[in-house]
């Protein structure tokens, strides 16, 4: 249902939407937010309010890391109570990244969080931003008869699905069809009409309040294994001083190398204290780690499973964990429970 009285905060931080063509090199690079306006004339035809604030320095996404997210949040927090939802313009290059990381710095939030960007700029003619960023604003103002927000949730709106944010990997550098949730349904359709699944949309528990979370570590590293990775790679990275968390990238099912020199490796590291989580290099499927012999033998090393998560979100999740402050085995407590839906724990 449509509030006319709705109002959303649009907030623009850069990436292919609002980039123009350098004249001299011919590659794009970020603009200033009135660019955007200037090519979206059908931001003023629609029927609820729009207000816009923008990164004071719009960046490609590729420079964005938990400063950014901070200052996203920041934003999102100080107005919070003067909108009915949040839309932020972001690159597609790391806006899993910043989705993921959003959904553990903002939680039990009753509006919406929708990330959108674009394939080709605003200017262009056969520009895909126009229909993202207008569907992903009606998103962000829909609500049921009783006013409460359809989509509290920080999600991703691309094309015409739109995905819980934590649960989105990019899958295409050109097409429009940009991301994928593999492992976790689509929320919403959006085709002639925008098509709800209500069931699969998460709600805050009664009684709480909205929280708003500053803290990461980004002391944490993603090893993505290969066939002959080495002891001396290996080695080298767990020799970080200040190294506190692995995502580590098997294949499969949760499957590394099965030799005594890699398991010891393994073993050393989280034996030092570093928070190791398992997650599979294939885009869709589970970690199970009892499934074959190598994998009951990472599993006794003491890694733990990260089941369907993303690596996007596990290593934002880890983050925001470390930063917290939590200890050792709260954090792999906490690695195995879902926190904002990014994981599928029976
Ligand atoms: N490099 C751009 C960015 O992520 C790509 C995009 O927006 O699609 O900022």
């Amino acid at each position: 249902m449509l509030d006319l009285n709705a109002s959303v905060l649009l907030i623009y931080t850069g990436g292919t939407i609002g980039m123009i063509e350098d004249s001299r090199t011919g590659s794009l690079k970020p603009v200033d937010f009135n660019n955007l306006k200037q090519n979206v004339s059908e931001l003023k035809r629609l029927k609820f309010n729009i207000d816009a604030t923008s990164f004071a320095v719009p960046v490609d996404s590729s420079d964005m890391g938990p400063a950014e997210w901070q200052e996203i949040v920041r934003i999102i927090e100080t107005n919070y109570e003067k909108y009915d939802g949040f839309v932020i313009l972001h690159g597609t290059d790391t806006m899993a990244y910043t989705a993921s990381a959003l959904s553990f710095m903002m939680q039990n939030l009753t509006k919406p969080v929708i990330l959108t960007g674009s394939q080709l700029p605003i200017g262009k003619i056969r520009t895909d931003a126009k229909e993202n960023l207008i569907t992903a604003l009606e998103i962000a103002v829909d609500k049921d008869p009783d006013g409460r927000a359809f989509v509290p949730e920080v999600c991703i709106f691309f094309q015409n699905l739109l995905m819980r944010g934590n649960r989105t990997t990019k899958i295409n550098a050109a097409n429009f069809k940009a991301f994928n949730s593999f492992n976790y349904p689509i929320l919403a359709e959006a085709g002639t009409n925008i098509v709800y699944q209500h069931d699969r949309i998460f709600h805050p528990a009664e009684g709480t309040r909205p929280e708003f979370h500053y803290l990461l570590d980004h002391n944490v590293a993603i090893i993505k294994l290969f066939p002959g990775i080495s002891a001396y790679t290996l080695n080298a990275i767990f020799e970080i001083p200040s190294l506190k968390g692995v995502v580590l990238e098997t294949y499969g099912s949760g499957n590394a190398p099965g030799g005594e020199t890699f398991l010891k490796i393994i073993k050393n590291a989280v034996s030092k204290g570093i928070v190791m989580v398992n997650v599979t290099q294939c885009a869709s499927g589970t970690v199970s780690m009892d499934r074959y012999e190598n994998g009951r033998r990472l599993q006794a090393t003491g890694v733990i499973s990260g089941r369907d998560i993303t690596t996007e979100s596990a290593v934002a999740k880890l983050m925001f964990l470390l930063g917290h402050g939590y200890a050792y085995n709260d954090v792999v407590r906490l690695m195995n429970t879902s926190v904002a839906g990014e994981v599928t724990v029976e």
